[in-house]
């Protein structure tokens, strides 16, 4: 998730409301967590494997939504930046007593720092130097400026003895909210557990070391064993095709993997017929190859008709997963003629477009026809539900 932000909705329990929610998750247990990722590689990519109870189910497409805590050293840091103990009381946002500390960890978006923050921050304290210039929608690039890198602690730091209260902090900062990964498994070759693949984030900025917030979680506080709240979201826009003999080409670079695993292993079980085609991409092969073993026992058995990789950072030129797509332009397009369904899933913000201006490419040139033509073919493809995309 891997982090989904498609118009989904929390798995419908046969119709009924679901039992677990992100208001009231599912304590699992990790039962699996382990590196992906070789020693010496850029990235730490884990795989992890979480307990399910019985009736709770899901869809390969779907995602699980983890419900993480702050860490404990950023809320020491967050307590001592305020000067309060942490055993002070404060309601919640459902006005439940608990104590600051508490609050700090497991309710409050202490990690990265927004504009509004700062503005709800600089109320408490109207006309402070260094503040009150980050407020008002003529100093938004300056706020924006600021908050880049930061997290409260930052601002907490820099600007002393604002906050007097700790009730406060819920008017500055957002609620913690659950984060959505792509579910790698297919319950019915796991029928107990979901999986996922998580890339850890961490980084240091203005002097500090950080950590993504379930990637932490999920990275440091969950060995085997350590229990978990959960919970199962559906997405209905990520699905594979209702036709089990209707091929399927999936481009899934980094953690964008998880889906496609999912979809393959589904399409295994079953012993679906649709042949099924897939371009991974990573750095290098031999650190960040994400499932290869399982990958390539799938294209020796069948299960993956094609398999096609492109490791980015193996030779001094850049290749991406749409060089491939256009090294094999022409039996892509074979396939689309065919009746395939094409799903992209990973990083929106470069890769996801990318892709489409290759796949616009691809079947300009297999159809001799204009960039028009292409892009009137994708749309009728996006209104068969051939094109779907899970990109954040
Ligand atoms: P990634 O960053 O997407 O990298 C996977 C491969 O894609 C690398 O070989 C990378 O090459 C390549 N790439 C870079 N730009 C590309 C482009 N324009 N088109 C095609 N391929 C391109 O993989 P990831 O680290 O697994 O991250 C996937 C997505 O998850 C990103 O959106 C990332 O921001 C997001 N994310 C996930 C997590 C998580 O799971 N916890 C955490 C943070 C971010 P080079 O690196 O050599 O350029």
């Amino acid at each position: 998730m891997t982090t989904t932000t498609s118009t989904t909705e929390e798995i419908k329990d046969q119709g009924h409301a679901p039992k677990y929610t992100r208001n009231q998750p599912f304590h699992s247990k990790v039962l699996v967590n382990e590196l992906l990722t070789g020693a010496g590689s850029e990235k730490e990519t884990r795989h992890v494997e979480l307990s399910l109870e019985d009736g709770m189910t899901y869809l390969p497409g779907d995602a699980v939504g983890i419900i993480p805590e702050n860490r404990p050293a950023a809320v020491e840091e967050v307590l001592k930046a305020l000067n309060f103990t942490g055993d002070e009381r404060v309601l919640d946002h459902y006005k439940v007593e608990i104590s600051f500390e508490e609050a700090v960890r497991t309710r409050l978006a202490i990690g990265k720092l927004t504009r509004g923050s700062v503005g709800q921050f600089a109320k408490l304290a109207p006309g402070t130097d260094g503040l009150k210039d980050m407020v008002g929608p003529d100093n938004k690039a300056r706020a924006e400026e600021y908050c880049w890198g930061r997290e409260f602690v930052d601002l907490a730091t820099e600007f002393p003895g604002i906050v007097t209260n700790p009730q406060q902090l819920f008017t500055v900062l957002s609620r913690l909210t659950p984060r959505m990964y792509s579910i790698a498994s297919s319950q019915k070759a796991h029928p107990t557990n979901v999986q996922t693949t998580v890339r850890v984030v961490r980084y240091d900025a203005h002097g500090r070391e950080r950590q993504g917030l379930a990637s932490g979680h999920l990275g440091e506080r969950a060995d085997v064993g350590a229990g978990i709240p959960i919970f199962l979201h559906a997405n209905q826009n990520f699905r594979l095709p209702e036709d089990s003999n209707a091929p399927v080409i999936m481009i899934g670079p980094g953690t964008g993997i998880a889906p496609f695993r999912s979809f393959l292993e589904e399409r295994e079980a079953l012993g679906e017929k649709g042949d099924n085609w897939l371009f991974f991409g990573e750095q290098r092969e031999q650190l960040d190859f994400l499932y290869k073993e399982q990958l390539q026992t799938m294209h020796k058995n069948g299960v993956l008709k094609q398999l096609d990789t492109a490791f980015s950072r193996d030779q001094a030129r850049k290749i991406y997963v749409q060089d491939r797509m256009q090294e094999r332009a022409k039996d892509l397009y074979a396939w689309l003629e065919r009746g395939a369904y094409f799903y992209v899933c990973g990083d929106a913000t470069r890769m996801a477009k990318d892709v489409e201006t290759a796949l616009l490419d691809v079947i300009a040139k297999g159809s001799n026809g204009t960039l028009e033509h292409a892009e009137e073919y994708l749309a009728t493809m996006k209104k068969q539900k051939r094109y779907q995309r899970d990109v954040y």
